[in-house]
C-alpha cells in the first residue's frame, strides 16, 4: 500500500481540529472535472463536478487558498501558513474551462493550470489515454507493437484489464521517439472512423486550445508548463530531449502570455523524473517545479522538486489529510537534493 493511502486511512480516525496546529502549506492538484464519469477505465483523470465542488468548498471554508505568486513568501515562512493551500490542475483539459473554472470563480479561489504545450497545439490524445483506448476498444486480435517483444492479445474484458497494467508501465519506460512510434501503431489498430467516434464518446479527454488557455489566463488563472509533450521526463529520455521539453514549453507559454515561471513534471512520481530533468527545468529558467510526491512546502526543499498532493476522486477527510502530509516530509527530503542555483 502506498504511503498516501495509509495516510488517508489514518486520517479517518483523527479529527481535523486535533491536527490543526500541525498544519503546513501544501500544494494540491487535480486534472479535469466532468459532469459524470461514464467509463472509469478511460476517464481516470477526472473528478465529477459534485465531488470537486465538495472538495473546493471544504478548502474555501477551512483553508487559505492563495495564488501561486505567494509561493516565495510561503516557502520562507511556512510556520506562518499553517492553513495555506495552492490549488493546481495538470494537463490542460478543456473541461477545466467548461466545468472547473466556473466553480472556482464562484468561490473566488485562485488556481494554476499546467499545460503540455504540444498537446494544446495539436489536440492529440494524452498518449497513455490513447493506450487505454487501444487496450479496451481496439478490435479483438493479436497485435505486434513496436518496441514490445511480446504480442499483445486483446480479447475479453478480463484479459484486456490484465494486460493493461504491464503494458502501460512498459510504455512509460520507452524513450519519447519510440513511444511516438507506439502511439502511431495503436492509432492504426482502429478501423476507419473509430477513433473519431471515441473522441465524441470521451469528450472529457479533449485538450484546451490556445485561445481557451488565453481566456483562462485573462480570467486570472496562472499558467505553468507541464512539458511540451505529455510524456515522463525519466531516465529513459536523452539530455537533449529533456532540455527541449523544458525550453520549448516555457517559450510557447511566455510568447503568448508574457511569462512562465512554474513547471509541473508529467506523472511526476518516483521513476517519472530524472535528475537530468530537474536540471533541465532549472536551466530553462523556471523558478519552481512540482512533482507528485506528497508532502508539505518549506524552504529547505529543492525549489525544482517541490511536493504536491494528488486529490483523490473524493476527499471526505481533507481537514485531517492535509496536516498529516507532514508525515510524508521525511520521504520527500530523502528524494530532494539541493541544487546550487548557479551551477
Ligand atoms: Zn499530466
Amino acid at each position: 500500500m502506498k504511503g498516501s493511502e495509509i495516510l488517508r486511512i489514518a486520517a479517518r480516525w483523527v479529527p481535523g481540529a486535533t491536527l490543526r496546529p500541525f498544519g503546513r502549506p501544501v500544494a494540491l492538484f487535480f486534472h479535469g472535472v466532468v459532469p459524470q464519469i461514464t467509463d472509469a477505465r478511460i476517464e481516470i483523470n477526472h473528478h465529477t463536478a459534485d465531488a470537486f465542488r465538495a472538495i473546493v468548498m471544504r478548502l474555501k471554508r477551512g483553508f487559505n487558498v492563495l495564488p501561486l505568486n505567494a509561493l516565495d513568501d510561503v516557502l520562507k515562512r511556512p510556520e506562518r501558513h499553517t492553513r495555506t493551500v495552492f490549488l493546481m490542475a495538470d494537463d490542460g483539459y478543456a473541461n477545466t474551462l467548461e466545468v472547473a473554472a466556473p466553480i472556482l470563480e464562484e468561490l473566488h479561489l485562485p488556481w494554476t493550470l499546467f499545460v503540455s504545450t504540444e498537446n494544446i497545439e495539436t489536440g492529440d490524445w494524452n498518449p497513455l489515454i490513447l493506450a487505454r483506448l487501444f487496450l479496451y476498444f481496439a478490435p479483438d486480435g493479436s497485435y505486434s507493437v513496436p518496441h514490445f517483444q511480446q504480442i499483445i492479445d486483446l480479447g475479453g474484458a478480463d484479459q484486456r484489464g490484465t494486460i493493461a497494467q504491464s503494458f502501460l508501465q512498459g510504455l512509460k519506460h520507452l524513450p519519447a521517439d519510440e513511444a511516438r512510434e507506439v502511439v502511431s501503431a495503436m492509432k492504426c489498430a482502429f478501423p476507419a472512423g473509430k477513433l473519431d467516434r471515441l473522441s465524441c464518446q470521451f469528450a472529457s479527454e479533449r485538450y484546451l486550445t490556445w485561445s481557451e488557455v488565453e481566456a483562462l489566463h485573462r480570467r486570472g488563472v496562472e499558467i505553468g508548463a507541464h512539458a511540451h509533450w505529455h510524456w515522463p521526463l525519466n531516465e529513459f529520455q536523452t539530455l537533449n530531449y529533456l532540455r527541449e521539453q523544458a525550453r520549448s514549453a516555457r517559450q510557447a507559454i511566455a510568447s503568448r502570455l508574457g511569462s512562465c515561471r512554474y513547471f509541473a513534471y508529467p506523472f511526476g512520481n518516483l521513476g517519472d523524473v530524472s535528475t537530468n530533468a530537474v536540471h533541465a527545468v532549472r536551466d530553462a529558467g523556471y523558478t519552481h517545479a512540482f512533482t507528485t510526491f506528497s508532502g508539505t512546502l518549506r524552504s529547505s526543499l529543492d525549489p525544482w522538486r517541490l511536493p504536491r498532493y494528488a486529490l483523490r476522486p473524493e476527499e471526505p477527510n481533507l481537514d485531517s489529510v492535509l496536516p498529516m502530509l507532514r508525515l510524508a516530509d521525511r520521504r520527500v527530503a530523502r528524494l530532494s537534493v539541493n541544487i546550487p542555483a548557479t551551477c
